[in-house]
């Protein structure tokens, strides 16, 4: 499983709910899912010229954690 390297996180599981079901069904049907993080992949500046890449969630991108090579 990916993982942002900044704030360490992850995919999460969770359930469905569905709201609209049919009339046997005495309980709205849920199921198990994933809540996946939008993790993207981008080169950042490593210092004396070269850049790395790290795999870093978009709210830390946003936050401005990853100081971005030009
Ligand atoms: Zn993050």
């Amino acid at each position: 499983m990916k993982v942002c390297e900044y704030c360490g996180k992850k995919a999460m599981a969770g359930r469905t709910h569905r709201h609209r079901h049919s009339a046997w069904a005495q309980r709205a049907p849920k199921t198990g899912r994933w809540f996946s993080v939008n993790l993207q992949t981008v080169h950042v500046n490593a210092g004396g010229g070269t850049t790395r890449k790290v795999t870093t969630c978009t709210k830390c991108m946003k936050a401005g954690r990853t100081l971005r090579s030009a």
